[in-house]
């Protein structure tokens, strides 16, 4: 897809400034990043704001997360190519389109149809033929393709659901917020055989993940 030449000179400017002063160091992962024009996944009102340091709202009560929450999470699957994955809360489909670069397989899962609609659009017009979007309750997972060598939640649990844990291979991992309201901590599950371990790591403040094995409705009032 051809695009402003601003875009792109913004987009480098993202992954040095906001990435690799960080602490983003994995070459796939900033390669991908360089390449997915973020700015065709926000709507067009904020399009301006595409590569800034912050989440975007994309309808629904629902946003695009920050750049580099985005790079962190992936990072954190420390993926190498032949990997199939699993992403809870598609929103826009920037991030799977993010996956789509650094794993082999990419299912997700939305639970507004009018976000997974927008996502495949999105999607389309980008040369990504590896993810697969479906509507429902990602906290059940998405059996069908199970086991997954990586999942990623994007939207914060009270508990880590039982069926990602379940649909997870041996030897996968798995990264999901897991926290409140008022704010959440991003968690590596990691498993090995039947065991399980896992790792808190950085403070972040994502929306609800609502469902079955997640927030009930409205639990938030906020929203
Ligand atoms: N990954 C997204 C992106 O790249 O734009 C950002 C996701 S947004 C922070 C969280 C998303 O999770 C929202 O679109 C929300 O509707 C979705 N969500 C919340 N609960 C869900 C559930 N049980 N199953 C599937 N999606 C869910």
């Amino acid at each position: 897809m051809a695009e402003k030449g601003s875009y792109e000179a913004n987009r480098l400017r993202m992954v040095e400034e906001q990435f690799v002063r960080r602490d983003i160091t994995d070459k796939r992962v900033l390669d991908a990043m360089r390449k997915v024009p973020r700015h065709i996944f926000v709507p067009e009102e904020h399009r301006h704001l595409a590569y800034s340091d912050c989440p975007l709202p994309i309808g629904q009560n629902q946003t695009i997360s920050q750049p580099y929450i985005v790079a962190l999470m992936t990072q954190m699957l420390a993926l190498k190519g032949d990997e199939v994955v699993l992403e809870i809360g598609t929103g826009s489909g920037y991030q799977a389109a993010v996956l789509s670069l650094v794993a082999k397989e990419v299912y997700t899962i939305e639970r507004y149809e009018i976000l997974a609609q927008r996502a495949l659009e999105s999607i389309k017009q980008l040369d990504v033929k590896n993810v697969t979007v479906q509507v429902g309750d990602g906290t059940l997972g998405w059996p069908e393709h199970a086991p997954y060598d990586a999942i990623l939640a994007t939207a914060a649990a009270p508990n880590v659901p039982q069926p990602l844990l379940d649909q997870l291979a041996d030897g996968g991992r798995l990264v999901i917020p897991v926290g409140g309201r008022i704010g959440q901590y991003l968690e590596s599950w990691f498993r090995e055989g039947d065991k399980f371990r896992h790792e808190q790591t950085v403070a972040v403040a994502f929306v609800p993940l609502l469902g079955k094995h997640g927030w009930k409705d409205n639990a938030w009032d906020w929203l």
